[in-house]
């Protein structure tokens, strides 16, 4: 854990230069636009340690898959998020030495991240070797008002007269860091440099496809324009350069604007010209024209997601981070975009889609932007439906049955660990909590008879062919899974994953019958797309009915899986520090016999079911697994602390808060220098609204259990909710709703 980020509520802020800390300030300074983004690299050279991270949403390069044993099934390949051409790189030599902060005495520096206006600050001051100390102020934007825009403004001095060079690039010599051969992802399309402009236009290799890259770059010093002067191109970077004489003291400002646009949008012919536009759309506008439009969209989106914590300068700056970070990620407006657990800022898990979206990402959206959001995020499973029942087919099933991949980026599954790939299906069943939480939600009914009754079916059969009867226990059996603890493999009979196969085979079974009643035509229609057959359905009933629970009458809860009692039940408080966490200490073996579970598993079956299972029982199974839970996902305290809160234990579900929300800020688990963890950002809201408020939509109402945490004055935030905007306060006198 580090403790280096000054708490403000509006603010992140570091302050003095540490070297080491480098790569987890890039992750934490991150920022984007929902259609790009960035790692908070200097746009300066820097020889550092660091992790160039440039990442363009929906731009992915197959990575061939790198594993020791090959086994049937595995996929081809591992889909990677792209580290693309870098816009902002810029050098600047004052007396032919380059600024470089590795190399140079830092004297003061400080990195903000506004978050209220999505502007990135940095200033310092650095002594170069040849004794010349250079102040620099910069600020850095990706447009969220233009979301192909992209600026920074980059001002500068010395303390005495030098020949200063300055060269901008945009530089595609670009490498992913995870690249499992060593190999380059980009091929050149195109290049070109010349006055103040530069271009770039590069191409994925395998998946073709373009992403295009116009900057202008405009040097003035002491307010005078510096023409560039030179220029070159190879085939992925372009570059301007000029050099001047500078007096001790004299203003000099880099303006560089980047419009940036892939294939995605537009048509691969059609790149250069887009660009052309809109760069000349960029050029009439001042950079604090251009930055107060995008500060003006942050504010929007403040309007609608802001959580205001009064009395807690910690806790506030943590929330509106992970919001901050959310609404870089994705803003919801492309159906074929989803949200990757790294987001923009890194390019660990592949940059792909997790069962994170549907399990933990969907309410926040939900409730703080546009139906459409959420809808689009279910649409994305939809349009993947035949992929998964491909994939399905793959391993041995049939008849339409669907499984949705662990990992994706178009559909198909691109993760390659067996116990994962194969064994994590329960990621099927949050893909249909996902369908019944939004229309519990917004009501909007129609979406089952339009699109999600196909999945369901999908899921439904699968869940029917991958169950077996078991004759010795005389109930339906499911073998060889990894739940969402994985630090579990290949049990048997994991609750969590049976229950949540048991839960689709009956929501399967209701949505038919609701859409038979109501929409007869679309009924028809998805008969005979699905080939659907009403005997199905009995089979299905008949499963769920019989399905088998672990179950101890000795401890009075659900099993996490057969054979969990076995285990030496010692409860994570007697674990030393130095074994913890224990990935980083223990060998995989002897994590898979301990009974140290690494994230929400039972829990997660408590949190999604709560209505099924007493108060009584929802404390039974909290107090039975809270204690051996190690929290080693991102993903495990948010859940944990909304049951705490709906326990009333409102201790731990304030530390499970603070672990939650300062998660990446102060670097709880040691893995920020990664990315951040982009997906559990919306446990953290989570954590607040069904946690501390105890939000909950239940036949068509919103119902409220809050608490305040002790030292909190109190907290406020704006829901959506079936086309109104509801503002809920919780203070001293509880809670109150306009
Ligand atoms: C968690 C998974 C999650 C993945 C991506 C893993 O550490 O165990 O549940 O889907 O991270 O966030």
């Amino acid at each position: 854990m580090k403790n280096y980020i000054k708490h403000d509520p509006w603010q992140i802020i570091e302050e003095g230069f540490d070297q080491k800390l480098n790569r987890v300030s890039e992750s934490i300074f991150s920022i984007g636009n929902g259609k790009f983004g960035q790692r908070a690299n200097f746009e300066e050279k820097y020889s550092g340690d660091s992790l160039q991270g440039n990442y363009v949403a929906g731009v992915y390069y197959p990575d061939k898959t790198r594993v020791g044993w090959w086994k049937n099934g595995y996929p081809e390949y591992f889909a990677k998020v792209l580290n693309a051409p870098n816009w902002m790189r810029i050098n600047i030599r004052i007396n032919g030495e380059s600024l470089n902060l590795a190399k140079a005495d830092v004297q003061k520096f400080s990195r903000i991240l506004d978050m209220k206006g999505g502007v990135l600050h940095r200033s310092f001051t650095a002594k170069l070797t040849n004794g010349i100390t250079a102040t620099v102020h910069v600020k850095r934007f990706c447009s969220l008002h233009q979301t192909r825009h992209a600026a920074f403004h980059y001002s500068l001095s010395l303390d005495q007269d030098a020949e200063v060079k300055i060269a901008s690039y945009i530089y595609g010599n670009v490498t992913n860091e995870d690249s499992n051969y060593n190999e380059k992802f980009w091929s050149g399309v195109d290049t070109k440099a010349g006055g103040n402009a530069c271009t770039v236009i590069t191409e994925t290799k395998k998946t073709a496809f373009q992403v295009g890259i116009s900057t202008v770059t405009n040097v003035s010093h002491i307010s005078k324009n510096i023409p560039f002067t030179s220029s070159k191109c190879n085939k992925k970077t372009a570059k301007i350069a000029t050099a001047f004489n500078a007096k001790k003291g004299e203003e000099i400002v880099i303006e560089k604007r980047a419009a940036i646009v892939s294939s995605l949008d537009v048509e691969p012919a059609t790149i250069e010209s887009i660009l052309n536009q809109e760069i000349e759309t960029t050029k009439r506008h001042s950079f604090e024209d251009l930055c107060s439009a995008h500060k003006a969209a942050w504010a929007a989106k403040w309007e609608e997601s802001d959580i205001i914590i009064e009395g807690d300068i910690s806790a506030q700056q943590a929330i509106r981070f992970n919001i901050f970070q959310l609404n870089c990620t994705y803003t919801g407006e492309d159906e074929r975009l989803n949200i990757g657990p790294k987001g923009f800022t890194g390019e660990k898990y592949g940059g792909s889609t997790y069962w994170d979206t549907e399990a933990y990402c969907l309410p926040f959206y939900q409730a703080t932007a546009d139906q459409e959001v959420a809808r689009n995020l279910l649409i994305y499973r939809y349009k993947h439906l035949q992929k998964a029942i491909e994939n399905a087919e793959k391993l041995g099933f049939s008849c339409g049955a669907a499984l949705y991949p662990m990992v994706t980026m178009n559909g198909e599954e691109c993760h390659n660990e067996w116990e994962i790939t194969f064994e994590e299906i329960h990621r099927n069943g949050a893909i249909a909590y996902a369908i019944f939480d939004y229309i519990n939600y917004t009501n909007d009914k129609k979406y089952l008879a339009n699109y999600g009754l196909e999945v369901l079916i999908g899921l439904a059969r699968f869940w029917a062919q991958r169950v077996n009867w078991s004759k010795h226990q005389q109930r339906y059996v499911i073998l060889g899974v990894t739940g969402p603890n994985e630090f579990e493999n290949n049990v048997n009979n994991n609750w969590y994953t049976n229950k949540m196969a048991a839960w689709c085979l009956d929501y399967g079974r209701e949505a038919i019958a609701w859409v038979k009643e109501n929409h007869a035509s679309e009924y028809t229609r998805i008969v005979e797309a699905t080939n659907f057959s009403a005997s199905e359905v009995s089979k299905w009933q008949e499963i769920s009915a019989k399905m088998y629970y672990p179950y101890s009458e000795e401890h009075g809860v659900f099993l996490q899986q057969d054979n969990f009692l076995d285990k030496e039940l010692i409860p994570v408080k007697d674990l030393a520090a130095s074994q913890r966490p224990i990935v980083e200490h223990w060998s995989w073996d002897r994590i898979l016999r301990s009974c140290y579970i690494k994230q929400a598993d039972t829990l997660q079956g408590f949190y999604f079911f709560e209505d099924e299972y007493t108060d009584e029982q929802h404390k039974k199974h909290y107090d039975f697994y809270e204690p051996l839970t190690v929290h080693e996902s991102s993903l495990s305290p948010c859940v944990h602390s909304i049951l705490a809160a709906k326990l009333g234990d409102e201790k731990r579900a304030y530390e499970f808060y603070l672990r939650t929300a300062r998660l990446d800020l102060d670097d709880y688990n040691n893995d920020t220098r990664d990315g951040l963890h982009i997906t559990s950002m919306a446990g953290t809201w989570m954590s607040i609204v069904k946690g501390f408020a105890g939000m909950r939509v239940r036949d068509g109402e919103m119902t409220f259990k809050p608490f305040l945490p002790d030292n909190w004055e109190s907290f406020s935030f704006k829901i959506r909710f079936r086309g109104e905007v509801k503002q809920v306060t919780v203070d001293k006198d509880g809670l109150s709703l306009k």
